[in-house]
């Protein structure tokens, strides 16, 4: 079934978000996941329908809280973008310290991680940006693993330039491009990619040519369960971050 939140998704171009039966199908996948795994899911969560949460601010890990923040979120900033009338740029950032071991993810500073890149887009013009922070497990070819986070979103009013000068990313073995911004060709999509729920392992290996690169699996049970966990532990929508602008009603809004 198509509701609302999927119609005005699909107006504006995203017409494979994920449906309310998909989210019911996952949430019952997770719920049992975690249980198996001995971590705890609140009985709040558990009376969680697509229709109603089972308390007023849901966490992120549930899956129709997540879906209605994001979908709100493209469908505003889709809104404010377009408003805006300038030049867009996606911009993806990972840095080096912005680890956790397998174990810990929770105990990583995802807010220190958006303040950060906050107060660095701050040294550029960029007139605002709409932007997610999520993580992946980086499995490297001496056997490390661990949990890596990385910044994506949309900005504004700014050149790519601006961006590198002010963000001064070195690359590193583990790194090669911390900084990737793109054109946007399609807002909608671009969005959406940004403040996606997806994670995934990434698998180190040596192509022919010698160069070290990374190839995408999905994530073991136990290491699913551990990145559910820390959803379930944070507000719905706490990945998510504003920069120079904020939610006003269902809208978003440039601070001047
Ligand atoms: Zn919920």
């Amino acid at each position: 079934m198509i509701d609302k939140l999927q119609r005005k998704l699909a107006r504006i171009g995203l017409d494979r978000f994920e449906t309310a039966a998909y989210c019911a199908d996952e949430q019952e996948k997770m719920i049992a996941r975690q249980e198996r795994h001995g971590l705890h899911v609140s009985r709040a969560v558990k009376r969680c329908t697509s229709r109603e949460c089972g308390r007023e601010v849901c966490v992120d890990g549930c899956w129709f809280a997540s879906r209605t923040h994001r979908g709100e979120t493209i469908l505003a900033g889709h809104d404010l973008f377009n408003d805006l009338d300038l030049p867009l740029l996606a911009v993806s950032i990972v840095r080096e310290t912005w680890v956790a071991k397998p174990g810990e993810l929770a105990l990583f500073d995802h807010q220190g991680a958006q303040v950060w890149v906050k107060r660095r887009f701050a040294e550029t013009n960029a007139t605002c940006g709409i932007f997610s922070i999520e993580a992946s497990l980086n499995a490297d070819l001496d056997g490390r693993r661990y949990w890596l986070f990385g910044v994506h979103g949309i900005v504004a009013g700014v050149t790519k330039a601006d961006i590198h000068e002010s963000l001064r990313i070195p690359s590193t073995e583990h790194s090669r491009t911390p900084v990737r911004v793109d054109p946007v060709n399609n807002l909608a999509r671009q969005l959406g990619y940004a403040q996606k729920r997806f994670v995934q392992e990434r698998r180190q290996y040596r192509a022919e040519n010698g160069q070290l690169r990374r190839k995408n699996f999905p994530l073991r049970s136990s290491d699913q369960a551990e990145h559910d966990a820390w959803l379930l532990g944070l507000e719905a929508g706490a990945r998510a971050f504003l920069f120079r602008c904020r939610r006003d009603g269902s809208k978003l809004t440039v601070i001047k």
